[in-house]
């Protein structure tokens, strides 16, 4: 979620819809003859219990009690949840930001190509990377890299 929060952001207004694989490692059918042996082997089990131990046990839950207990069509659900995204947590929440100052304003050193001696670093300039450390990263690349710019002028 917190991933694609970046692609998706600027696009709810217009409706986002999402269909989610919560086993991409299994295929549909692997996952529905789990679901059948677990059904002949615990009989006494509860429906809203047979994808414990699957899934996330909240997921599993929801997902069997929206099908009936029909297993083919948890299986199908697995495999596709959809879910339609109605807003995001915003500014206050971010832990990165998109936009901000475009690279193509900006010289290789990050100096602007507008006002001569103002350099930008970090999540001012419009870059953004996924979950990782890939923001922190540029933050201390790009003040290296004006830092070193500023160095080189003296
Ligand atoms: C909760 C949270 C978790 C995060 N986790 C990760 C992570 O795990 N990995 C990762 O890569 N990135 C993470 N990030 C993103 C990363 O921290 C930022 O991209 C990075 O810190 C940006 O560095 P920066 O120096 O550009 O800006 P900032 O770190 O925001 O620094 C800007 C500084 O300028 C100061 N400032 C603002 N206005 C003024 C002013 N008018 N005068 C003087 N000073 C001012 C601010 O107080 C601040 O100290 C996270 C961010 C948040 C909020």
């Amino acid at each position: 979620m917190f991933r694609i929060s970046s692609y998706i952001t600027d696009k709810i207004n217009a409706g986002v819809r999402l269909l989610i694989d919560f086993l991409p490692q299994f295929s549909k059918g692997e996952i529905l003859e789990a679901l059948q042996r677990k059904r002949a082997a615990f009989p006494e089990l509860p429906d809203g219990e047979l994808l414990f131990g699957i899934v996330n046990n909240q997921v599993g839950r929801v997902v069997m009690k929206r099908v009936g207990g029909d297993l083919q069509q948890a299986a199908s659900l697995v495999k596709a949840f959809p879910l339609t995204v109605t807003g995001s947590l915003g500014f206050d929440y971010a832990q990165v930001t998109k936009g901000g100052i475009s690279m193509t304003e900006v010289t290789e050193d990050l100096e602007s190509r507008f006002v001569k001696g103002l350099y930008f670093a970090g999540e001012i300039l419009d870059v953004d990377g996924p979950c990782g450390g890939f923001n922190l990263q540029w933050a201390y690349s790009s003040a290296m890299r004006v830092a070193k710019a500023l160095n080189k002028k003296d």
